[in-house]
Protein backbone atom coordinates (compact mmCIF):
# COMPACT_ATOMS: atom_id res chain seq x y z
CA UNK A 1 0.00 0.00 0.00
CA UNK A 2 2.77 2.43 -0.17
CA UNK A 3 4.61 3.02 -3.01
CA UNK A 4 7.86 2.13 -0.74
CA UNK A 5 11.06 1.26 -2.39
CA UNK A 6 11.81 -1.22 -0.35
CA UNK A 7 14.63 -1.05 1.78
CA UNK A 8 16.62 -3.49 3.33
CA UNK A 9 17.19 -4.68 6.84
CA UNK A 10 20.93 -4.70 6.57
CA UNK A 11 21.70 -7.47 9.64
CA UNK A 12 20.66 -10.58 9.75
CA UNK A 13 21.51 -10.92 13.11
CA UNK A 14 18.75 -8.39 13.81
CA UNK A 15 16.25 -10.75 12.09
CA UNK A 16 14.78 -11.72 15.32
CA UNK A 17 13.76 -8.68 17.12
CA UNK A 18 12.32 -8.95 21.05
CA UNK A 19 9.66 -7.17 22.01
CA UNK A 20 12.03 -5.53 24.12
CA UNK A 21 13.31 -4.18 21.08
CA UNK A 22 10.39 -3.11 19.51
CA UNK A 23 10.60 0.25 19.09
CA UNK A 24 8.82 1.18 15.68
CA UNK A 25 10.69 -0.59 13.31
CA UNK A 26 10.47 1.01 10.20
CA UNK A 27 10.56 -1.75 7.24
CA UNK A 28 9.91 0.21 4.23
CA UNK A 29 9.24 -2.77 2.10
CA UNK A 30 5.45 -3.19 3.39
CA UNK A 31 2.89 -4.00 1.30
CA UNK A 32 3.88 -2.39 -1.70
CA UNK A 33 1.90 -2.92 -4.76
CA UNK A 34 4.47 -4.46 -6.54
CA UNK A 35 4.63 -8.02 -5.06
CA UNK A 36 3.14 -10.08 -6.62
CA UNK A 37 4.04 -13.43 -7.93
CA UNK A 38 3.67 -15.60 -9.92
CA UNK A 39 3.46 -19.40 -9.99
CA UNK A 40 5.57 -21.60 -10.32
CA UNK A 41 5.79 -24.64 -11.71
CA UNK A 42 4.61 -27.06 -9.20
CA UNK A 43 4.79 -26.94 -5.65
CA UNK A 44 6.89 -30.11 -6.22
CA UNK A 45 7.79 -32.04 -2.42
CA UNK A 46 6.15 -28.89 -0.50
CA UNK A 47 3.13 -31.15 0.54
CA UNK A 48 5.35 -33.90 1.66
CA UNK A 49 6.44 -34.19 5.21
CA UNK A 50 9.85 -35.56 5.04
CA UNK A 51 9.01 -37.82 7.72
CA UNK A 52 5.44 -38.98 7.01
CA UNK A 53 4.55 -42.26 6.61
CA UNK A 54 4.93 -43.28 3.09
CA UNK A 55 1.86 -42.55 1.35
CA UNK A 56 3.11 -40.35 -1.22
CA UNK A 57 -0.36 -40.00 -3.70
CA UNK A 58 -2.80 -39.03 -1.73
CA UNK A 59 -1.34 -35.99 0.70
CA UNK A 60 -3.16 -35.35 3.95
CA UNK A 61 -2.88 -32.66 6.10
CA UNK A 62 -1.79 -28.52 5.89
CA UNK A 63 0.30 -28.42 2.77
CA UNK A 64 4.45 -27.73 3.64
CA UNK A 65 7.13 -29.09 4.93
CA UNK A 66 7.20 -29.34 8.85
CA UNK A 67 9.70 -29.05 11.34
CA UNK A 68 12.09 -32.14 12.25
CA UNK A 69 12.57 -32.84 15.87
CA UNK A 70 14.89 -30.66 17.24
CA UNK A 71 15.23 -28.61 14.35
CA UNK A 72 14.19 -25.29 15.26
CA UNK A 73 15.79 -23.13 18.16
CA UNK A 74 13.14 -21.46 20.14
CA UNK A 75 12.86 -17.58 20.31
CA UNK A 76 13.55 -16.36 23.33
CA UNK A 77 10.99 -14.91 25.10
CA UNK A 78 11.85 -11.00 26.53
CA UNK A 79 8.48 -10.87 28.36
CA UNK A 80 4.58 -11.18 27.86
CA UNK A 81 4.27 -9.54 24.73
CA UNK A 82 3.82 -11.06 21.59
CA UNK A 83 7.63 -11.90 20.05
CA UNK A 84 8.01 -9.99 16.63
CA UNK A 85 9.40 -13.00 14.04
CA UNK A 86 11.47 -11.85 10.80
CA UNK A 87 12.39 -15.24 10.19
CA UNK A 88 12.68 -18.86 11.84
CA UNK A 89 15.71 -20.27 13.12
CA UNK A 90 16.43 -23.23 11.74
CA UNK A 91 19.35 -24.34 9.47
CA UNK A 92 17.51 -26.56 7.32
CA UNK A 93 17.03 -24.94 3.62
CA UNK A 94 13.22 -23.89 3.93
CA UNK A 95 11.58 -20.82 3.28
CA UNK A 96 7.82 -19.47 4.21
CA UNK A 97 5.35 -17.67 2.08
CA UNK A 98 2.98 -14.84 3.10
CA UNK A 99 1.09 -13.08 1.38
CA UNK A 100 -1.01 -9.67 1.87
CA UNK A 101 -3.80 -7.17 1.58
CA UNK A 102 -5.63 -8.66 -0.86
CA UNK A 103 -6.91 -5.71 -3.34
CA UNK A 104 -6.42 -7.71 -6.27
CA UNK A 105 -8.35 -11.64 -6.41
CA UNK A 106 -6.81 -13.76 -8.96
CA UNK A 107 -8.78 -17.33 -8.92
CA UNK A 108 -6.07 -18.84 -10.94
CA UNK A 109 -4.13 -18.30 -7.47
CA UNK A 110 -6.59 -20.19 -5.45
CA UNK A 111 -6.89 -23.53 -7.93
CA UNK A 112 -3.41 -22.83 -7.49
CA UNK A 113 -2.70 -23.30 -3.97
CA UNK A 114 -5.08 -26.22 -3.78
CA UNK A 115 -3.86 -28.28 -6.50
CA UNK A 116 -0.19 -28.06 -5.89
CA UNK A 117 -0.83 -27.72 -1.94
CA UNK A 118 1.68 -24.79 -1.85
CA UNK A 119 1.45 -23.16 1.83
CA UNK A 120 1.00 -20.16 2.25
CA UNK A 121 -0.29 -17.74 5.16
CA UNK A 122 -2.34 -14.80 4.16
CA UNK A 123 -2.63 -11.73 5.79
CA UNK A 124 -6.13 -9.73 4.94
CA UNK A 125 -6.82 -6.17 5.59
CA UNK A 126 -10.14 -5.18 5.61
CA UNK A 127 -10.25 -2.37 3.48
CA UNK A 128 -8.21 -4.27 1.07
CA UNK A 129 -10.28 -7.17 0.66
CA UNK A 130 -13.74 -4.84 1.06
CA UNK A 131 -11.88 -2.85 -2.05
CA UNK A 132 -12.36 0.73 0.03
CA UNK A 133 -10.37 3.63 -0.78
CA UNK A 134 -7.45 3.58 -3.15
CA UNK A 135 -5.78 0.87 -3.90
CA UNK A 136 -1.90 0.77 -4.45
CA UNK A 137 -0.53 1.07 -7.85
CA UNK A 138 3.15 0.92 -7.44
CA UNK A 139 2.78 -2.95 -8.73
CA UNK A 140 1.26 -1.44 -11.60
CA UNK A 141 -2.57 -0.96 -12.34
CA UNK A 142 -4.93 -2.19 -9.98
CA UNK A 143 -8.04 -3.86 -11.22
CA UNK A 144 -9.70 -4.30 -7.84
CA UNK A 145 -10.33 -8.01 -9.40
CA UNK A 146 -13.11 -9.44 -7.64
CA UNK A 147 -12.25 -7.90 -4.76
CA UNK A 148 -15.46 -6.19 -2.52
CA UNK A 149 -16.26 -8.96 -0.66
CA UNK A 150 -14.73 -12.47 1.95
CA UNK A 151 -15.67 -15.09 -0.60
CA UNK A 152 -12.01 -15.15 -2.04
CA UNK A 153 -10.80 -15.43 1.33
CA UNK A 154 -13.10 -18.33 2.32
CA UNK A 155 -11.59 -19.87 -0.93
CA UNK A 156 -8.53 -19.75 0.08
CA UNK A 157 -9.42 -20.70 3.36
CA UNK A 158 -10.81 -23.95 2.42
CA UNK A 159 -7.48 -24.59 0.21
CA UNK A 160 -5.85 -25.15 3.55
CA UNK A 161 -4.32 -21.16 3.95
CA UNK A 162 -4.17 -19.75 7.20
CA UNK A 163 -6.40 -16.30 7.13
CA UNK A 164 -4.26 -13.85 9.80
CA UNK A 165 -4.83 -10.43 10.87
CA UNK A 166 -3.29 -6.98 8.71
CA UNK A 167 -5.29 -4.08 10.31
CA UNK A 168 -8.70 -2.64 9.18
CA UNK A 169 -7.46 0.12 7.37
CA UNK A 170 -3.96 -0.15 7.24
CA UNK A 171 -2.30 2.51 9.07
CA UNK A 172 1.13 3.52 10.11
CA UNK A 173 0.99 2.10 13.69
CA UNK A 174 2.78 3.60 16.18
CA UNK A 175 1.26 7.19 14.41
CA UNK A 176 -1.50 5.85 16.76
CA UNK A 177 -2.15 5.79 20.28
CA UNK A 178 -2.94 2.18 22.23
CA UNK A 179 -6.37 2.34 21.79
CA UNK A 180 -6.56 3.74 18.28
CA UNK A 181 -3.92 0.17 17.50
CA UNK A 182 -5.89 -1.64 19.52
CA UNK A 183 -9.32 -0.62 17.49
CA UNK A 184 -7.49 -1.43 13.85
CA UNK A 185 -6.25 -4.44 15.80
CA UNK A 186 -9.25 -6.32 17.63
CA UNK A 187 -11.52 -4.69 14.89
CA UNK A 188 -9.82 -6.91 12.08
CA UNK A 189 -9.54 -9.82 14.56
CA UNK A 190 -13.23 -9.47 15.07
CA UNK A 191 -13.99 -9.01 11.18
CA UNK A 192 -11.71 -11.95 10.07
CA UNK A 193 -13.53 -14.61 12.74
CA UNK A 194 -16.84 -13.32 11.88
CA UNK A 195 -16.44 -13.72 7.92
CA UNK A 196 -14.01 -16.98 8.10
CA UNK A 197 -14.68 -18.43 11.34
CA UNK A 198 -11.49 -18.31 13.43
CA UNK A 199 -9.67 -15.37 15.39
CA UNK A 200 -6.68 -14.55 13.91
CA UNK A 201 -3.34 -15.79 15.91
CA UNK A 202 -0.69 -13.57 13.90
CA UNK A 203 -0.35 -10.04 13.13
CA UNK A 204 1.75 -8.58 10.18
CA UNK A 205 2.02 -4.58 11.58
CA UNK A 206 1.36 -2.63 7.90
CA UNK A 207 4.94 -1.49 6.30
CA UNK A 208 6.21 -3.68 9.60
CA UNK A 209 6.43 -0.84 11.67
CA UNK A 210 5.12 -1.24 15.40
CA UNK A 211 5.84 0.00 19.04
CA UNK A 212 5.34 -1.10 22.02
CA UNK A 213 1.64 -0.24 22.22
CA UNK A 214 1.53 -2.07 19.44
CA UNK A 215 2.42 -5.34 20.71
CA UNK A 216 0.61 -4.59 23.96
CA UNK A 217 -2.91 -3.81 21.65
CA UNK A 218 -1.97 -7.06 19.51
CA UNK A 219 -1.58 -9.10 22.86
CA UNK A 220 -5.21 -8.05 24.14
CA UNK A 221 -6.61 -8.92 21.22
CA UNK A 222 -5.68 -12.60 21.13
CA UNK A 223 -2.20 -12.16 19.26
CA UNK A 224 0.60 -14.66 19.74
CA UNK A 225 2.99 -13.71 17.24
CA UNK A 226 4.12 -10.36 15.27
CA UNK A 227 5.43 -11.50 11.88
CA UNK A 228 7.38 -9.19 9.90
CA UNK A 229 9.58 -10.96 6.61
CA UNK A 230 12.78 -11.00 5.43
CA UNK A 231 12.59 -10.66 1.66
CA UNK A 232 9.87 -9.18 -0.49
CA UNK A 233 8.41 -10.67 -3.88
CA UNK A 234 8.04 -8.56 -6.93
CA UNK A 235 5.99 -8.66 -9.89
CA UNK A 236 7.83 -11.34 -11.74
CA UNK A 237 8.29 -13.60 -9.18
CA UNK A 238 11.34 -11.07 -8.85
CA UNK A 239 12.99 -11.45 -5.00
CA UNK A 240 14.10 -8.00 -3.30
CA UNK A 241 16.63 -8.88 -0.62
CA UNK A 242 17.08 -7.23 2.93
CA UNK A 243 20.23 -8.94 3.69
CA UNK A 244 23.20 -8.10 2.08
CA UNK A 245 24.54 -11.43 -0.10
CA UNK A 246 21.34 -11.26 -1.76
CA UNK A 247 20.55 -15.21 -1.27
CA UNK A 248 17.79 -16.73 0.87
CA UNK A 249 18.71 -17.93 3.98
CA UNK A 250 16.97 -21.21 5.77
CA UNK A 251 14.02 -19.80 7.48
CA UNK A 252 13.24 -16.52 5.40
CA UNK A 253 10.06 -15.57 5.29
CA UNK A 254 9.25 -13.76 2.37
CA UNK A 255 6.28 -11.17 1.21
CA UNK A 256 3.79 -10.83 -1.27
CA UNK A 257 0.77 -8.99 -1.68
CA UNK A 258 -2.37 -10.15 -3.67
CA UNK A 259 -1.77 -8.03 -6.94
CA UNK A 260 -2.35 -8.69 -10.62
CA UNK A 261 -1.03 -11.67 -12.13
CA UNK A 262 -0.37 -13.79 -8.59
CA UNK A 263 -0.92 -16.66 -10.25
CA UNK A 264 1.80 -16.53 -12.66
CA UNK A 265 4.34 -14.58 -10.77
CA UNK A 266 3.83 -17.45 -7.95
CA UNK A 267 4.84 -20.07 -10.78
CA UNK A 268 8.16 -18.30 -11.55
CA UNK A 269 9.02 -17.48 -7.58
CA UNK A 270 8.18 -21.12 -6.39
CA UNK A 271 10.22 -22.67 -9.54
CA UNK A 272 13.35 -19.84 -8.48
CA UNK A 273 12.92 -21.46 -4.70
CA UNK A 274 13.07 -24.98 -6.09
CA UNK A 275 15.92 -24.47 -7.96
CA UNK A 276 17.78 -22.91 -5.36
CA UNK A 277 17.13 -26.42 -3.27
CA UNK A 278 15.01 -24.67 -0.59
CA UNK A 279 11.55 -26.37 0.52
CA UNK A 280 8.57 -24.48 1.55
CA UNK A 281 7.73 -24.90 4.82
CA UNK A 282 4.41 -24.95 6.68
CA UNK A 283 4.81 -21.76 9.06
CA UNK A 284 2.54 -22.47 11.66
CA UNK A 285 4.32 -25.81 12.35
CA UNK A 286 7.56 -24.36 12.32
CA UNK A 287 5.93 -21.38 14.51
CA UNK A 288 4.45 -23.80 17.00
CA UNK A 289 8.59 -25.30 17.36
CA UNK A 290 10.37 -21.77 17.63
CA UNK A 291 7.90 -20.29 20.30
CA UNK A 292 6.81 -23.18 22.55
CA UNK A 293 4.05 -22.17 25.18
ZN1 LIG B 1 -0.06 -4.35 3.80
Amino acid sequence: MTPASRTARPQRTTRLLGAAAAVAVALVAACSPAETAGVAETAGNAGASPSATPKPSVPQGPPGVRPRKGEVRPIARTGPLPPVISSIPTKRKVVFLTIDDGWEQDPGFVKQVRDQRIPITAFAMRDAVEAKGTPDESGGPARYVGAGKWGYFRQLRDAGVPVENHTLTHPNLPLLGHDAQKREICGAAQLVKKELGARPALFRPPFGNYNTDTLKAAKSCGVTSVLLWTATVQPGGKIAYQVPDKKLHPGDILLLHFRPNLARDFRILVGKIKRRGYELGNLQAYLDAATPR
